[in-house]
């Protein structure tokens, strides 16, 4: 057990626009809980929201950070399959396996979710705590920055499923950041004929192999569209380039309403879902880690050093032409 009294560097959110480093206690495994030493975190788009405008009413102070993969050092009393040096990545949820959604299987949509860096500290610090089933070893080939996107690509694998059989059909994904990078390796990983990809970076969409980079969808002609970017003006445009019975998939976070053409909707029976956190894809991720054709690792173009943070918010917020997944990084 690590010695309670220790302290740990973190990154401590402590009000709008402000987060800190601080030193902060070690924290403390309970009985389902596994303490894990940090090797990688990498800085999510949803972390600059809740830095700037914090949608998701974090109390503060809060240690952020939800991607973050390590080494077991200690496990509650409770926990007996990791030994500690054990290599893991942890998946940021905690559903509370007990409200009516959890009860329906709909654990990714709990009522009560706990999530790492918003109601419990997080993982941009030295160590973190996670309870230990939303925890998996990683084999030695992944790579502790590639398995922090344990669950990044969790939710891009909920945005596959939601969107139906994707075999033979054209997908279009709207966005070209980390989001939309990944879902366009899994829609052709799920079979898509064509993936086209929409966004204004030309350093990021051309990191996408084998999509079509496209401005606008003039016809008709696309059975999924995919919105992995929050501006509202991109809802209209993925819903006019549906076909006939196709399908908008919402993914990201739009804050303003959107007005939506139901006419549209009516006469070319389309259908809008939703896709939040994911469905039990922690091991299909886990999986998808591995396999060399998606190649995940080459999403994170920066690895940089903890004690550099501000560089490395700097560059996840503005080095949208140079930059796409920034790890920090523990020695
Ligand atoms: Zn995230
Ligand atoms: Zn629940």
């Amino acid at each position: 057990m690590a010695d309670p009294f220790l302290y740990m560097r973190s990154l401590q959110l402590q009000g709008l626009n402000r987060l800190v480093k601080v030193d902060v206690p070690v924290p403390v495994p309970r009985a389902d809980e596994v303490l894990i030493r940090t090797k990688a975190a990498t800085i999510c788009t949803s972390d600059l929201h809740d830095i700037r405008s914090n949608p998701f009413g974090i109390q503060y102070p809060r240690v952020m950070g939800h991607e973050g993969a390590g080494v077991v050092v200690a496990c509650g009393s409770d926990i007996m399959g990791y030994a500690p040096g054990t290599r893991v990545a942890a998946h940021p949820v905690v559903p509370c396996m007990t409200c009516d959604e959890c009860k329906r299987g709909l654990e990714h949509l709990c009522s009560r979710m706990g999530h790492l860096g918003i109601d419990r500290d997080g993982c941009f610090a030295e160590y973190f705590v996670q309870r230990a089933d939303r925890v998996r070893a990683i084999p030695d080939n992944i790579s502790f920055p590639l398995g922090a996107l344990l669950e990044p690509v969790a939710v891009c694998l909920e945005a596959i499923s939601r969107s139906g059989d994707m075999n033979g059909k054209t997908v279009l994904v709207a966005g070209d950041g980390p989001f939309g990078n990944i879902i366009a390796r899994l829609a052709q990983r799920a079979g898509a004929a064509r993936v086209l990809v929409s966004g204004r970076e030309h350093f990021r969409l051309q990191m996408i192999p084998g999509v079509e980079i496209v401005d606008t969808v003039k016809e008709r002609s696309v059975d999924v569209a995919i919105l992995a970017v929050s501006a509202a003006s991109a809802v209209e445009t993925c819903l006019q380039a549906l076909r006939p019975r196709g399908r908008l998939v919402v993914f990201s976070t739009v804050q303003e309403p959107v007005a939506l053409n139901l006419f549209n909707i009516h006469v070319s029976e389309l259908e809008v879902v939703g896709a939040c956190n994911d469905e039990n894809k922690i091991d299909e991720s886990l999986q998808c880690l591995t396999e060399e054709s998606l190649a995940l690792e080459d999403i994170i173009t920066h690895h940089i050093p903890f004690d550099r943070w501000e560089e490395a918010f700097d560059l996840a917020r503005n080095g949208h032409s140079r930059a796409l997944k920034v790890a920090l990084v523990f020695d």
